[in-house]
């Protein structure tokens, strides 16, 4: 087929778990909604599983797999949960719930072999130390790779991820690129980033079909994801610069890490009970989008509560625009 522009959305790839063993009936791995539900099914079979990874994915199916009775244990490689983009205060919350529902949490612990019955059942799950976790099912959640394949073999430029400017043009003129593959150049920036992440997939696809059109469009928006475990609720946004400085406001309720750049709000974190710590971050995200500064002394005394911090970063969007 000839064309004059194309779209590549090739999306990605789930990282799999390659131990002795891995391979089979049992372990499963999450990126569809067909392996959503062979997983719902599982659980409700299974009474020991383990949780591979302990990023926002494990997390989550640890959760429904904890409040459906199955008993849990999440094993994560790094020192901590959560370790890309979530502040640290934020995750040690996030594992003292799971803690206070049953959930047994490993960390600097890998599997090195998944270990099976005769009849080839899951019996447990061998870690790098010797420790073996008895366990009947396993689930996957260690990251996703880019699926650039295709942009490779075209001779596209890559670098984990397919390199695209913020209309979603690759580094050919006619080829376009948007979603899950690719990482992207924002306006000012001169690396790009891969944002794993619905509400970005969503709009970088209507960037690049706006830009193939001959409509100028460019992809401005602050990141903003957001993940469900039991009865909590953690939204982020922004993205945090490695040498930005972690500001802890909220309360022991409803915590909420500022990321800060000198005086400008650069991300914000937030996690609580119920939905109401959205407000104050989708407010700290408009604040981000003006580059507006935050005074940090004046949010500690404002109580912390959600409420009032939702006020304090509208009024620092109004003070910015
Ligand atoms: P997702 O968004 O799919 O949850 P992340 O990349 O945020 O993916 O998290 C994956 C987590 O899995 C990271 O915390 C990473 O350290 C962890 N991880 C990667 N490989 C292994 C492994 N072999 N064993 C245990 N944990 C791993």
């Amino acid at each position: 087929m000839s064309f004059e522009a194309v779209l590549l959305a090739p999306g990605a790839e789930p990282r799999r778990l390659r131990v002795a063993g891995s391979d089979g009936p049992g372990v499963h791995h999450l990126r569809d909604t067909g392996d959503a539900l062979s997983i719902s099914h599982a659980l409700g079979r299974v009474h020991r599983l383990v949780v591979v990874g302990g990023g926002v994915l494990g997390l989550e199916v640890a959760a429904a797999a904890a409040m459906r009775g199955v008993d849990v244990e999440v094993v994560e490689a790094r020192p901590r949960v959560l370790g890309r983009g979530v502040p640290a205060p934020i995750a040690a919350w996030i594992v003292a719930l799971h803690e206070q529902h049953g959930v047994r949490v490993r960390t600097g612990a890998a599997p090195d072999a998944v270990q099976r019955s005769p009849d080839g059942a899951v019996r447990g799950v061998r870690l790098i130390d010797g420790t073996v976790l008895p366990a009947d099912a396993v689930v996957v959640g260690i990251g996703i790779e880019p699926r650039e394949h295709l942009a490779l073999v075209a001779g596209l430029a890559c670098d984990d991820g397919i390199l695209v400017d913020a209309s979603g043009r690759t580094s050919h003129p006619a080829v376009f690129a948007a979603g899950d593959a690719v990482r992207m150049r924002r306006t000012g920036e001169s690396y790009g980033i891969r944002l794993e992440s619905f509400s970005a997939a969503g709009r970088q696809g209507e960037v690049a079909a706006h830009t193939m059109l001959g409509r100028d469009d460019t992809f401005a928006d602050v990141p903003w994801w957001w993940s469900d475990q039991y009865d909590a609720t953690l939204h982020s946004t922004g993205v945090a610069t490695p040498d930005a400085r972690e500001v802890l406001v909220g309360t022991p309720e409803a915590p909420l890490v500022l990321s800060m750049a000198g005086e400008r709000l650069v991300a914000a974190c937030g996690v609580g009970h119920g939905p109401e710590i959205a407000r104050p971050v989708r407010a700290a995200g408009r604040v981000i989008a003006a580059r507006g500064r935050v005074d940090v002394r004046e949010l500690r005394t404002s109580g912390g509560d959600p409420a009032s911090l939702t006020a304090a970063f509208r009024a620092a969007a109004r003070a910015s625009v």
